[in-house]
């Protein structure tokens, strides 16, 4: 990344940092399943998505990919296992 930024123009780095201090200004985290959103919850805990089945993945970046396969068929909330130890009946610990 370094070499793409040394042969680009001062513009682009410009544009780059803006583009980066937006993912950082507009992303958060899910409050249902601590995916990487700008919405919350998001599109993955959608009200078509039901809290009876989870799918517990390690990463938010797994949900993506777990999504990808088109094996998810039915009402499965995705839940990331960092949030699920910090979450106990419903409530934060961490
Ligand atoms: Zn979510």
């Amino acid at each position: 990344m370094a070499y793409i930024v040394l042969r680009r123009g001062k513009e682009d780095a410009e544009r780059m940092c803006r583009a980066i201090m937006d993912v950082k200004e507009k992303i958060r985290t899910c409050s249902r399943c601590n995916n990487f959103s700008d919405s919350d919850p998001c599109r993955y805990c959608g009200p078509s998505r039901s809290a009876e089945t989870i799918c517990v993945v390690e990463e938010p970046k797994d949900i993506l990919a777990v999504e990808k396969t088109g094996n998810i068929t039915g009402n499965i909330m995705f839940c990331t296992a960092r949030f699920l130890r910090l979450t106990v009946s419903g409530r934060r610990i961490s």
